[in-house]
């Protein structure tokens, strides 16, 4: 089999594969993350959504035990009817892990998951993109130029002062590789905490003995759990911000500040204002407001609880009928989760809240078109993290394992 590999900008790749032709087969690595999806053949486009549908049930069956197909929570009704697990991004993970038969992990999801479900899985494990389009605008907000380039400004700046980098899963593989080959590790919006106690913990007594954490890329979540959870003060979280010389901080901040967070941020979660908060409890008196740590510190003090995609599930499994939650997350779950508790009202707290466009890029076509590839015998949109990036990001996510 085949193996491109593509540097530079997305329109000398293009330009390299149409040389190539349609005829290529193999799998394709990318430095940097960039994307790169070959447009779909006629015959997908042109199909009626039954017969998507239809073609998809004949290709699993004919792909059986060998396939696995991951999908998650964030991922329309079209392609999630089709996963074999469904949860967030680290259980999904997981979940393809406890199925090492599987030669083929279709993870319909974004880049970031599929680049984590390769580090994890086992070497025979092929992992498959649907669509190479469906990047994470968060994730690409920590360039791994500019994360070098600050973790140099700040050790001159903090010199004398150990400084654990942490990073969110919703981040490149370059990223991941960063941390672990720092002495930090990966966490997840269920174990944010844990992680960054670990990181503040003295070495002997089983932490990594920092004076001081530097978050990728999320700041909210960074902050949410270091204010709401570890009782850090507001004001002792500086935030990094890449664009600007010395991260936009004085010295002096940066040396006093315990937490530091990198300015990043997800586009949907973002949507979310407290205003929508004191709009849904005037038009539902007892309303139990739910929202993602991926929201605005100001959001999530207001809501009656937070937590990951899981939580929420949890939250809204353990109403009652007649129960109305309003919830501050991608609609897709919104919508589905309002589908499976039909004795429950599910609204999103945000009426006019928009889909994550790159979680939507993952479609029945694209899904049907990787498929019946396989059964051909070509692996298209292989996700391959190369080494020595694969190695040293699994470094900082068996230390999350570790930790628990
Ligand atoms: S919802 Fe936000 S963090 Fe999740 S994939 Fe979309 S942009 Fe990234």
């Amino acid at each position: 089999m085949a193996t491109l590999q593509l540097q530079g900008d997305l329109a000398t790749a293009f330009d390299k594969i149409h040389q190539i032709g349609d005829g290529f087969s193999g799998h394709i690595t990318m430095e940097r993350g960039a994307a790169l999806q070959v447009p779909l053949p006629e015959k997908y486009v042109r199909m009626t959504p039954d017969e998507i549908a239809a073609g998809i049930t004949q290709a699993r069956a004919i792909l059986g035990e060998r396939l696995v197909v991951l999908g998650h929570h964030y991922q329309r009704e079209e392609v999630i009817r089709w996963a074999d697990f469904r949860g967030d991004s680290f259980k999904l993970c997981k979940d393809a892990a406890a199925r090492p038969e599987a030669e083929f992990l279709i993870f319909c999801g974004v880049h970031f998951m599929a680049e984590s479900a390769d580090i994890l899985s086992a070497p025979h494990q092929k992992v498959i993109l649907p669509d190479l389009h469906a990047g994470c605008s968060m994730a690409d907000m920590a360039d791994i130029d500019q994360v070098e380039e600050a973790w140099e400004s700040l050790l001159e700046a903090c010199a004398g002062q150990k400084i654990i980098p942490i990073t969110y899963m919703n981040s490149a593989a370059n990223l991941k590789a960063f941390v672990g080959r720092n002495g930090g590790a990966v966490c997840t919006s269920s174990n944010a905490k844990k992680i960054m106690d670990w990181a503040l913990t003295p070495v002997e007594q089983g932490g990594a003995g920092g004076e001081k954490l530097l978050f990728f890329p999320d700041q909210h979540l960074g902050r949410n759990t270091a204010v709401l959870e570890m009782g850090f003060s507001l004001e002792q979280c500086a935030v990094w911000d890449p664009h600007q010389d010395m991260g936009g901080q004085s010295e002096e901040t940066l040396r006093s500040a315990p937490i530091l967070l990198w300015k990043g941020h997800c586009s949907v979660h973002g949507t979310f204002m407290p205003i929508h908060i004191d709009n849904m409890r005037r038009q539902h008196p007892g309303v139990h407001v739910v929202v993602h740590p991926e929201c605005t510190y100001e959001v999530v003090v207001k809501a009656d609880s937070y937590g990951s995609t899981e939580k929420i599930r949890q939250i809204i499994a353990a109403g009652k009928p007649g129960d109305v939650f309003a919830v501050g997350t991608e609609i897709n779950l919104v919508s589905r989760l309002a589908l499976e508790y039909p004795d429950r009202t599910v609204l999103s707290l945000n009426p006019n809240v928009c889909v994550c466009s790159t979680m939507y890029r993952v479609d029945g076509p694209h899904l049907l078109w990787v498929m019946e590839n396989l059964i051909a015998g070509r692996v298209v949109n292989q996700i391959i993290v190369p080494e020595p990036t694969a190695s040293e990001a699994k470094l900082a996510l068996d230390r999350m394992l570790q930790i628990g």
